[in-house]
């Protein structure tokens, strides 16, 4: 369950979620770490590249994407909430890694790798 409105909608590209979801991109919501909550069972935390990626022990699903234990935010996959639909990508991530027959939607930002911070 998350408690806040998720930020930093992406479609990421990357090589890493694409493996890691078995799909040609992943979807990903940011809430702050104290704002989402497993509410069922112990997802399968399965550290890769010095990040963490998180599965529900159950079905497998790709759910929680972390830096380290304790970042701040933790990163969800959106397809894996109830209710997704209201959550669109604000951008397309890690172009570098697109496959070439994934089409991107050109009305949102897209980046070669991630958006450089100001
Ligand atoms: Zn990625």
């Amino acid at each position: 369950m998350v408690k806040s409105e998720p930020t930093a909608l992406v479609d990421c590209h990357c090589v890493d979620c694409r493996r890691s979801a078995g799909a040609a991109y992943v979807q990903w919501g940011s809430v702050p770490r104290r704002d989402l909550i497993v509410t069922k069972g112990e997802p399968r935390k399965v550290p890769y590249e010095n990040r963490i990626r998180s599965f529900a022990s159950c079905c497998g699903t790709h759910l929680f994407f972390e830096d380290s234990e304790d970042s701040e935010t933790i990163d969800f996959t959106i397809a894996s909430l109830d209710d997704p639909i209201a959550f669109a990508p604000h951008k397309a991530i890690f172009l570098e890694d697109k496959l070439p027959w994934v089409v991107i939607d050109e009305s949102i930002p897209s980046f070669q790798t991630i958006p450089k911070k100001k």
